[in-house]
């Protein structure tokens, strides 16, 4: 049999199922939703085994079939993926969950898992003629798009809060990005790069699920974890959710994992964690709602899960829902406190995102929705490098001839 490098077939509606062709540049859904890659998944089982799969280089592209590019020579790299599941023995200790793993994203190019998509996201759009990216960011991802679209010999257009972390503004800066700062949040950010694009030819508005290919690179997070369990799934997976790409992300591959059947048995329970000061998904999912209210007067120093209101919360609904997840909420000194504790256990310096989730874990497991069996995995999302003030530093200044105690 031939063989052939993506299997993408169309793109379709996550809400109405409406079909677009995947071979043109495409936004959203004419009804406004995010439009989902879809893949000739039987030509996928006949052809590729996971064993094939193991054979090839330590990078998110190992899953080609599954993704969108068609022309191995369009890929834009920068050796993303395969990062490290640890075993967190320490911590979990402390907590109580002896299966605690950490899948540790703070390896990968840029510090954040915002790279796998950009990596697929830019590689895309480029082999479909676009030439410039724009896009409103909280800062990781806006400094991976400008990265990768250099490293693709486009041009990016990037808006971010003034308050987003500084080095994201020196990572957009360096990669030769058009970068602006805004007074406000992610969502006026939006409203700025929308307004600009009429006046942009060949530019595309690259937003969190605007355009079908960056989800289609977060997925690979899943298809790693049921890789590296040894094509199994772990019982629960728990994520720091913003614009909930990577938790759609994680779940589309579950879903198309088991249709090619790589992986069989339950899903694993998916778990969304937030900030108690910017919480919407939580507050929609404890009262049964299909999709989110937009959050009032957000803030938290968890910068890139300050989302109020995300396009795709009724895909992350769905997905919680679906799996027999939950949803929790924490609040900052929380977060901060596990940020050292996960250092001071595990060696790990992480990022608040990622800190959360052992902050919600916690909870689970005192609430008992966790049970010392579950083998649970948590997503540290980036590198606590990013985020050098969230650590209080109080260490005494000597002078030379001074004693230490
Ligand atoms: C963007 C971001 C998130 C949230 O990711 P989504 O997939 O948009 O929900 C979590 N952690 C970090 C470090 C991020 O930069
Ligand atoms: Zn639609």
């Amino acid at each position: 049999m031939q063989s052939y490098f993506s299997a993408l077939s169309h793109l379709e509606c996550g809400r109405c199922g409406s079909g677009y062709d995947a071979t043109a540049v495409q936004g959203l859904c004419s009804c406004g939703s995010p439009l989902l890659a879809r893949y000739d998944l039987d030509r996928v089982a006949a052809l590729v085994s996971p064993r094939d799969v193991g054979g090839r280089g330590p990078d998110l592209w190992r899953y080609h079939e599954l993704l969108p590019v068609g022309d191995p020579a369009r890929i834009v790299s920068l050796g993303e993926g395969m990062t490290p599941l640890l075993a967190m023995p320490r911590l979990g200790r402390a907590l109580g969950l002896p299966g605690l793993l950490m899948k540790d994203e703070s390896l990968v190019p840029t510090g954040t898992f915002k790279a796998r998509g950009a990596a697929v996201g830019v590689s895309r759009a480029a082999e479909l003629g676009v030439t410039g990216v724009a896009m409103p960011t909280n800062g990781n991802a806006g400094a991976a798009w400008a990265l990768y679209a250099a490293r693709g010999g486009l041009r990016s257009l990037i808006v971010m809060p003034a308050g987003a972390p500084a080095i994201t503004r020196a990572e957009c800066a360096a990669a030769g990005a058009e970068l602006y700062l805004v007074d406000g949040l992610i969502g006026d950010a939006g409203r700025l790069i929308a307004a600009a694009l009429p006046g942009r030819p060949g530019f595309q508005d690259v937003s969190t699920l605007k355009e079908p290919y960056r989800l289609e690179g977060k997925k690979t997070m899943g298809l790693e974890i049921a890789e590296q369990l040894g094509w199994r799934l772990p019982g629960v997976i728990v994520y720091p959710t913003g614009g909930g790409v990577g938790i759609i992300g994680i779940y589309k591959a579950l879903l198309e994992m088991r249709e090619l059947g790589w992986v069989t048995g339950d899903l694993p329970r998916l778990v969304a964690v937030q900030a108690s000061g910017c919480a919407p998904i939580v507050t929609a999912f404890a009262g049964g709602a299909r999709q989110s209210e937009p959050w009032p007067d957000a803030r938290t120093v968890a910068f890139g899960i300050t989302v109020p209101k995300a396009l795709g919360d009724f895909l992350v609904l769905d997905a919680l829902y679906a799996t027999s997840g939950t949803a929790v909420a924490v609040d900052d000194e929380e977060l901060l406190a596990d940020q050292r504790e996960v250092a001071r256990l595990e060696g790990c310096f992480i990022c608040p995102e990622g800190a959360a989730c052992f902050s919600a874990v916690r909870r689970l497991r005192d609430s008992g929705w966790l049970s010392g069996s579950d083998e649970v995995v948590v997503l540290n999302t980036g590198t606590g490098l990013k985020y050098p003030d969230a650590v209080p530093v109080d260490v005494p200044l000597l002078a030379p001839a001074d004693v230490l105690p």
